[in-house]
């Protein structure tokens, strides 16, 4: 067994109108080797390399596995970020056994373009998203370190065209169906 305990903080997001949480589980063991394989396990193109992380959508949400730590934004509460970490655990705690059967990867996902975000936000640079421009916002979409949702004065029709792009890169995990 490689992680045996975490330590959760949680915050809300700087957006005043956000109901949701942002937890981050911060290991007990350095994983930082294990990531491509866990990239292979996961999904096979997860892995983002500055710094190295693997990003992924799980019921949702955009969680961000690191070397010493799990970050999960837009959680509902403590007791569903509690039911998911428990998840990955035993996903990298298996993995860690079997590593010896497993081919590690550092496939990259194709990242979809700040341009194109940036084309469908309301570009006032409104800050209500918490981040001091639009560009920034766009950026971090891009990254897949922030959410579409996370804009609150998009318009519904460009919210479904943000998402409609947005889907095309999706990085879905086999388990958040
Ligand atoms: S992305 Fe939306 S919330 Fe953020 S600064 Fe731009 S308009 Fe404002």
């Amino acid at each position: 067994m490689l992680i045996r305990g975490y330590r959760w903080e949680f915050c809300r997001p700087p957006n005043p109108q956000a109901q949701h949480l942002r937890g981050v589980a911060y290991l007990d063991k350095d994983i930082g080797e294990l990531l491509p394989y866990l990239n292979t396990v996961l999904r096979g193109d997860l892995y983002c390399q500055e710094p190295p992380s693997l990003i992924l959508k799980y019921r949702a949400k955009l969680i961000n596995i690191s070397a010493r730590q799990i970050a999960i934004n837009i959680l509902r509460d403590e007791e569903e970020a509690e039911e998911i970490i428990r998840w990955l655990v035993e996903v990298i705690n298996e993995t860690w056994e079997k590593r010896g059967k497993i081919a590690p990867s550092c496939r990259v996902a194709p990242k979809p373009r700040v341009l194109e975000i940036l084309k469908l936000l309301p570009r006032s640079n409104c800050r209500a998203c918490g981040y001091p421009t639009c560009m920034v916002f766009a950026v971090r979409v891009s990254e897949g370190k922030a959410v579409s949702d996370a804009c609150p004065v998009l318009s519904l029709p460009r919210r479904q065209a943000l998402q409609e792009y947005l889907g095309k890169f999706s990085r879905q995990s086999a388990e958040s169906t």
